[in-house]
């Protein structure tokens, strides 16, 4: 580690104890930011990436609601307003028990990056609660939803921050969000993104991530030759990331074998076909129910439940082409890396945020497999959430074509300036350097132009 990573850390860790996330992210960024700084002085004399890593504005708020029991609950709010230099802050909600401060911190930092090599004007933000949608009423869900708006909707706006959906945040919780921010604000506005088709939502956005993340992993192939055709696919989580995800490398003819939840895997070598994932929408998408009953269901697939105190994932042994982490961070350790390495893995393709620790990352690099950092690789919802935002303004919306069509193209710019700024800095093929620097020459060159703000 350099003198000037190490004193960074030094202090970002005294001012945000108890943050691990935190810091594993903007260590990650700051060990690809040393040769930038080094070649650019006036970055660091401006202390640019301090105060990147520093968010402008934090908020917490209470979130009190009545259970179907008559019970009053009490919840934690949370909006990270990270960044604003290039655009509007913008990132997703997430609730679900493990949320706190230092990993919706993480998650704001990353999206800063994220959003600036999607190429559209937006800046980083992220947001959520420790509320856990699994196990409630729909109308537990709503009441929870309008008392978490009934404090968030001051802090947000078409023209200020736009948040969308994220773990636990998907169609319904949007809708309710929605809903309330209409009622108290008094204004039918693109507030949020990831609406319902016929009250300003875009098609394409639910499909945006895993459908973006597959064509990231296809236009790393094709730096080698190579496509998705005929690859066999590891798919972790079985949520809106992972469910998309499959549904596109199914279209390009590869073949999913896994897919999880946090109860454990399944396991299907006769590949998760269009008709088994549509029993899976079904599944988590309406009946809300465990992955374990696809093994019910399908006689080809086994199910092995989560050893959460166990060195490794039991996912990750299995041999395969590619894997596409889309569950949730550091969901691959150094032992899952060396594991998938044993089994052949040539494509390690984050639609997770952060789902490799900074061992298993380092391994992939070592052994030169195409590794897509999540930064870059799952860029494709926020992009598709910019394009919702820019539909919204003009009062109009794209057909599915047009919109897929944009998505594919970004995801080959966002591919494109990747290698490009890997290879402008020293390190050729590495998406992890070449991810981080791009993401930050453009916000970064946006705050000299603004001052010290
Ligand atoms: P989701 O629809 O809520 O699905 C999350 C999936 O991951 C579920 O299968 C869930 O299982 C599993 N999971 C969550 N936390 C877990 C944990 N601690 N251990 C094991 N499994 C866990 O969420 P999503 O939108 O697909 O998001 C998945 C990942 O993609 C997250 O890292 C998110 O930040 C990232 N991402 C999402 C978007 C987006 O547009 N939605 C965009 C960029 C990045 P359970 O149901 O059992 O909890």
């Amino acid at each position: 580690m350099s003198d000037y990573v190490q004193s960074l850390m030094s202090e970002v860790k005294a001012k945000n104890p108890v943050q691990p996330e935190f810091h594993q992210a903007v260590q990650e960024v700051a060990e690809s930011l040393v040769v930038v700084l080094d070649k650019h002085p006036e970055y660091k004399s401006a202390k640019v990436l301090e105060r990147i890593i520093e968010p402008e504005r934090v908020i917490l708020f209470r979130v009190p609601w009545v259970d179907d029991q008559g019970e009053i609950q009490i919840h934690r709010g949370f909006r990270i307003e990270m960044n604003s230099a290039i655009g509007p802050y913008k990132g997703g909600l997430r609730f679900h028990p493990s949320v706190n401060l230092g990993i919706l911190k993480f998650l704001a930092f990353e999206q800063v990056f994220k959003n600036s090599l999607t190429t559209l004007p937006m800046g980083g933000g992220k947001g959520g609660s420790d509320f856990d949608p699994k196990g409630k009423s729909d109308n537990e869900v709503m009441r929870f939803c309008q008392s978490f708006m009934t404090e968030l909707f001051r802090h947000i706006g078409p023209n200020t921050d736009i948040p969308a959906g994220d773990i636990g945040v998907g169609g319904r919780e949007i809708g309710f969000l929605f809903g309330q921010y209409k009622r108290i604000a008094n204004e039918f506005t693109g507030v949020l993104t990831g609406k319902g088709i016929n009250w300003g939502g875009s098609v394409i956005r639910p499909e945006a991530t895993g459908y973006g993340a597959v064509y990231f992993a296809a236009n790393m192939l094709e730096t080698r030759g190579e496509s998705l055709e005929g690859k066999t696919c590891l798919v972790s989580g079985s949520g809106n990331v992972a469910q998309f995800a499959t549904e596109k490398l199914n279209e390009l003819g590869a073949k999913v074998v896994t897919l999880s939840d946090s109860g454990g895997h399944i396991h299907d070598p006769e590949g998760i076909d269009a008709d088994k994932l549509a029993w899976v929408k079904d599944l988590k998408n309406k009946r809300r129910g465990r992955i374990q009953e696809y093994a019910e269901q399908f006689s080809s697939a086994t199910y092995s439940a989560a050893e959460p105190d166990s060195d490794h994932t039991a996912l990750w042994t299995h041999k395969a082409d590619c894997a596409f982490p889309c569950a949730t961070e550091n969901e691959i350790g150094g032992r899952d890396a060396d594991n998938l390495l044993d089994g052949g893995i040539a494509v390690v393709c984050e639609g997770a945020n952060m789902p490799s620790t900074p061992d298993a990352v380092e391994r992939f690099i070592d052994k030169k497999i195409l590794f897509g950092p999540g930064k870059a690789a799952n860029a494709g919802g926020v992009a598709v959430s910019g394009l919702e935002m820019a539909q919204n303004s003009m009062r109009y919306s794209w057909t599915r074509e047009e919109v897929d069509g944009r998505l594919k193209m970004i995801m080959k710019d966002i591919h494109a300036a990747t290698v490009q700024a890997a290879e402008r800095f020293g390190t050729p093929g590495n998406y992890v350097n070449g991810a981080n620097i791009a993401g930050f020459l453009k916000v970064a060159d946006a705050m000299l132009d603004q001052g010290v703000v």
